[in-house]
C-alpha cells in the first residue's frame, strides 16, 4: 500500500476539516512516496506545509492510521513549479495588477453553482436572512453595509452568500465580488507579508465592489489579520462598497474580536439564521429529493420516510443532505423502495448521534467556561452573585436538556437541596424575559449543548 491511498485519505479529511480548510491546506498537498513511517509532501509554498504539519498532523496520521499505515512523520517540501488547478484563481501572485475587467483576476474561492436562490429553500428560521440577501443582491442603494449572518454550522450562511454572488453577477457580469473564507483571507495576508507584498493585497481588496467573507470567527483573536480586515472593512464601507460578512455567532459574541471590529460589524444589519424546525426541514428534504429524483430516477422512497427524517435529524441541514444521499443510495444498490424501516437501519448512526444526551458534567462545563468561573466555586457553598447566577443557570439547562430528576441535579451541584433547583429554575425563567443578557446566553449555551 501507498500513495495511491491518498484520494481516500483527502476525501476522509474533506469531511473532517470542513470544506475551507480542505481547499486552502489540504488539496494543495501531493504525496509523492511513502517510506518506512514518514510520508513525503510537496506544497506549493513552505507556509502551507508548516501550517499543516501543526494543525491537521495529527488528523492526517489518524487517517493513515485508519488505512492500516502507521505514519509518524509528515515531510513536506516545496514545488518549485506550483500546479495550479484551473478551477481556481489562487495563487497570489506579487505582479498580478487589478485590471477593473470583471473578478476574473480576483484569488477568491470558486463558488458552487448548486448555492443558488433557486436552490435555497425558505422557511421561517431563515427567511430575515433570506430577504435580507436578496436585497443586497439586488444592488441599487447600498442599504445594509454590513450585512452579518450569523448562526450555527450548516445552516446556509455559506449558501446565501454564493447565492448573492451569483446573483450580483448574473446582474452585472462585470462587477468584481471577491468572495472568501476567514481563513483564505488570513492565507492572502501572511503570504503577502512573506513577499514584502501588502501593498498589491491592499490594492486588491479595496478595489472590489462586493467583498464577502465567510467564517469570520476564524480571525478573532489572530491580532494582525484582525487589523488587516479591519481596513480593508473600513475602506470599502467608506467608498460605499457592499460588504458581507459571516459568523458563527452574532458580533457581540465573537469574545476573542476586538471591540472595534465588533461595533463596526453592527453598523449594518445583523440577521440570525436560526436552526431548522420540522417544516423547513421537511421543505429542504422534499426539495432535495426531486434533485436526487432527476439523477437516481430508479430509487423510490415510501411515504412517512421523509416525514420521519425531518423529525429526527437535527437541525444541522449538511446532515440532512447527507443523510438523504446515503439513503438513495442505499436505495440504488438494493433496489427496493426505501421503507422506513430501512431508513431507520441505514440512519442508524445519524439518528444517534442526533438523539446525543446532554449530560449535567457538559452542562457544568459550558457554563463555567462560558462565565469564566471555576468549577470548584461553582460546586461550593459560595453565593457570591457572580457564581450563583451561573450556578442557577447551569441548573436550569439540566432541568431543561437532561431528563435528570430535581434531587439528582441538586445532588450533582454540591449536594443541593431539590428545592434549590426549583427555585433556580424560577430564577432564571423570569429572568431571560427581562435581562436580555441572560436570555442570550441561555441560548448560546444551549446551541452548544445541543448542536
Ligand atoms: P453554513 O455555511 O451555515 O455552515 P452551508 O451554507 O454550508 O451552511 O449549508 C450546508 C448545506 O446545507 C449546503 O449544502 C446547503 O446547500 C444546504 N442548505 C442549508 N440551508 C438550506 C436551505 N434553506 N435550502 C436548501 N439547502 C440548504
Ligand atoms: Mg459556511
Amino acid at each position: 500500500m501507498g500513495i495511491e491511498i491518498w484520494p481516500i485519505i483527502k476525501l476522509a479529511l474533506r469531511k473532517t476539516v470542513g470544506e475551507a480548510a480542505f481547499t486552502n491546506w489540504i488539496n494543495p498537498l501531493e504525496l509523492t512516496s511513502i517510506n518506512a513511517s514518514k510520508a513525503n509532501f510537496v506544497t506549493p509554498t513552505k507556509f502551507i506545509g508548516d501550517w499543516v504539519d501543526r494543525n491537521y498532523g495529527d488528523s492526517i496520521k489518524f487517517e493513515f492510521a485508519k488505512q492500516g499505515l502507521d505514519i509518524e512523520r509528515l515531510v513536506f517540501s516545496v514545488n518549485m513549479e506550483p500546479k495550479i488547478a484551473p478551477t481556481k484563481k489562487s495563487s497570489i501572485k506579487p505582479e498580478s495588477k487589478n485590471t477593473k475587467t470583471g473578478s476574473t483576476d480576483l484569488p477568491g474561492a470558486s463558488l458552487d453553482p448548486r448555492y443558488t436562490f433557486d436552490n435555497f429553500v425558505v422557511g421561517k428560521p431563515n427567511e430575515l436572512a433570506h430577504a435580507a440577501a436578496r436585497r443586497v443582491s439586488e444592488g441599487g442603494d447600498v442599504s445594509f453595509n454590513p450585512l452579518f449572518l450569523h448562526g450555527g454550522v450548516g445552516l446556509g450562511k455559506t449558501h446565501l452568500m454564493h447565492a448573492i454572488a451569483w446573483e450580483i453577477k448574473k446582474r452585472d457580469p462585470n462587477a468584481r465580488v471577491l468572495y472568501l473564507s476567514a481563513e483564505q483571507f488570513m492565507y492572502r495576508f501572511v503570504q503577502a507579508l512573506r513577499f514584502k507584498d501588502t501593498i498589491s493585497f491592499k490594492e486588491m481588496f479595496r478595489s472590489v465592489d462586493v467583498l464577502m467573507v465567510d467564517d469570520v470567527q476564524f480571525i478573532a483573536g489572530k491580532s494582525s489579520t484582525q487589523e488587516e480586515f479591519f481596513h480593508t472593512f473600513n475602506a470599502l464601507i467608506d467608498q460605499n462598497k457592499q460588504v458581507i460578512i459571516s459568523g458563527d455567532r452574532a458580533p457581540v459574541d465573537m469574545e476573542q474580536l476586538e471591540d472595534r471590529i465588533k461595533s463596526r460589524l453592527q453598523w449594518g444589519l445583523v440577521v440570525d439564521v436560526h436552526p431548522t424546525d420540522y417544516e423547513l426541514r421537511l421543505g429542504i428534504l422534499q426539495s432535495k429529493q426531486e434533485s436526487q429524483a432527476r439523477y437516481n430516477s430508479t430509487v423510490e422512497v415510501s411515504p412517512g420516510v421523509l416525514e420521519f427524517m425531518a423529525q429526527r435529524i437535527s437541525s444541522n441541514v449538511r446532515v440532512l443532505e447527507g443523510a438523504l444521499t446515503r439513503l438513495y443510495a442505499f436505495g440504488s444498490l438494493v433496489g427496493r423502495p426505501v421503507t422506513l424501516e430501512m431508513a431507520q437501519e441505514s440512519l442508524s448512526d445519524i439518528l444517534r448521534a442526533t438523539d446525543r444526551k446532554v449530560t449535567i458534567d457538559e452542562i457544568i462545563r459550558k457554563v463555567t467556561d462560558h462565565y469564566g468561573v471555576n468549577l470548584t466555586d461553582m460546586l461550593s457553598a459560595r453565593r457570591t452573585r457572580s457564581i450563583a447566577r451561573p450556578r442557577q443557570v447551569a441548573m436550569y439547562l439540566s432541568k431543561k436538556l437532561t431528563s435528570k430528576s430535581l434531587p439528582e441535579i441538586g445532588r450533582r451541584f454540591g449536594k443541593r437541596d431539590h428545592t434549590t433547583v426549583i427555585h433556580a429554575v424560577k430564577k432564571i425563567e423570569e429572568l431571560q424575559s427581562i435581562d436580555n443578557q441572560i436570555a442570550k446566553d441561555i441560548e448560546v449555551l444551549r446551541r452548544m449543548l445541543e448542536g
